[in-house]
């Protein structure tokens, strides 16, 4: 089911127009970011606001259909955050320079380990936020 322009809107709003999951800002990227179903439909995940968040296009298309992934310290097989029943600053910092994401739990580190957050594209346009005084966290 596509989703409504509208809920779209307000999906933006809530994610303060950032990917949910690496916090890049929407108005910086070239491409538009997409809304990510958190719980696949495939797997029942409804197009409803809490189960839906922005997503950069890199994000979503590593999170594909998953909702676990393993987290690199411990070889468990964890679920994926989810950005509306979890807050981003308890399971992700970043580093001194804010240009690599560091996991602060298992669910932290499964998701930056699945979606690929710290890819290196993606890290040079960090440096370069940084660098316009773009601030990448709340
Ligand atoms: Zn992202």
């Amino acid at each position: 089911m596509a989703v409504p322009k509208s809920l779209r809107a307000t999906v933006r709003e809530l994610d303060n127009h950032r990917c949910a999951y690496c916090q890049s800002p929407e108005i910086l990227a070239v491409t538009p970011f997409e809304i990510d179903h958190i719980v696949p439909q495939k797997a029942g995940g409804k197009t409803e606001l809490d189960n839906l968040c922005l997503a950069s296009p890199e994000c979503n298309r590593h999170k594909y259909a998953r909702q676990t992934a393993v987290d690199p310290q411990t070889n468990h097989q964890i679920a994926l955050f989810h950005p509306r029943q979890q807050a981003w600053a308890d399971h992700f910092v970043w580093n001194e320079q804010h240009t690599h994401l560091i996991g602060l739990t298992p669910a932290g580190r499964a998701t930056i380990s699945a979606l690929n957050m710290n890819r290196p594209r993606l890290i040079h346009l960090r440096q370069l936020w940084v660098k316009l005084g773009y601030v990448l966290s709340e």
